[in-house]
């Protein structure tokens, strides 16, 4: 009997793990995308703060795509970050962070819902980014229980987009 009761308060458990599995289902942020643009830069101090993000550089312009199923949750002019977006998905599990951005995608809300691939916005390089090496700055963060946008733990993207890469191939 007593084990009955254990395997049924590791349900919720359980359930809670695949709940927060978005990150497994990742498609690239940026079409065409190869791992020898890829280099994991999640350990490097950037303007003397961790850099806790991927940095991914391509022309100015190039469309950038929501990784995830999802919502827009914030759209934010940030000094370091120029117009970013705070994407979370579906399970409100995971935040999915796109920065620098030249600008966002038409009729682009706060509260729309996104499919993988949608395109959000657009490679730019506004907030401290050098203008001269417009790039995507990409990160995830895994939220709290609160779900506050601006609130989460920082999850090193580079496998997540390995994974999403080799995928495409
Ligand atoms: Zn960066």
């Amino acid at each position: 009997m007593k084990s009955c009761v254990c395997i049924a308060g590791l349900l919720p458990v359980l359930l809670a793990v695949a709940a927060t599995s978005s990150i497994l289902d990742m498609t690239p942020p940026i079409r065409g995308l190869a791992l020898a643009d890829l280099r994991d830069t999640f350990e490097e101090v950037h303007n003397g703060h961790p850099h806790e993000a991927i940095d991914i550089a391509e022309a100015r312009g190039t469309p950038v795509r929501a990784v995830v199923s999802g919502t827009i949750r914030k759209l934010f002019l940030s000094k370091p970050g120029g117009n970013t977006i705070y994407q979370f998905d579906a399970a409100g599990a995971y935040c999915y962070y796109y920065a620098h951005l030249d600008g966002y995608a038409r009729d682009l809300r706060e509260g729309m819902r996104v499919e993988p691939g949608d395109v959000i916005g657009f490679v730019g390089s506004t907030g401290n980014a050098d203008s001269h090496t417009p790039h995507l700055h990409f990160a995830i963060f895994e939220l709290g229980p609160e779900r506050l946008w601006w609130k989460g733990k920082a999850i090193d993207p580079f496998p997540g987009l390995v994974t999403a890469v080799r995928r495409t191939k």
